[in-house]
């Protein structure tokens, strides 16, 4: 498992999973950590599949209601976003075929729509 977070002091490090629902976290050596954002960037991939899922789901029981384009948002768009997302809240690709992915998504994704962890435009 991909460490997470590491302590500047002592270079202990902890787990995705060590981190879940947890904002801080005070290190054996006395040096307390703040734990990244991951609940938030999990949260939007959720939001981002499912709006993907609703619009697959419409799409599958209505069929193409809107003429030129099959869905309302771009599925595809929605669910590599997603993809991002999920591999940011776990802390980055766990190995190299998950890292090629989402290297692939980061180049198909429009740069200027990425939004950091931090909520900041790159
Ligand atoms: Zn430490």
């Amino acid at each position: 498992m991909r460490p997470l977070l590491k302590c500047p002091n002592c270079e202990r490090a902890w787990s995705t999973k060590d981190c879940a629902a947890r904002e801080t976290i005070l290190c054996d050596c006395g040096h307390g950590l703040v734990v990244p954002d991951v609940r938030s960037t999990a949260i939007a991939a959720a939001s981002n599949a499912a709006e993907a899922v609703h619009d697959l789901l419409a799409f599958a029981r209505e069929g193409n209601q809107l003429g030129s384009t099959a869905y309302s948002v771009s599925v595809g768009e929605k669910l590599a976003d997603a993809f991002r997302l999920a591999i940011d809240a776990q802390g980055g690709p766990e190995d190299d075929d998950e890292a090629q992915f989402y290297s692939a998504a980061l180049k198909y994704l429009d740069p200027a729509a990425l939004l950091t962890p931090e909520g900041e435009r790159p």
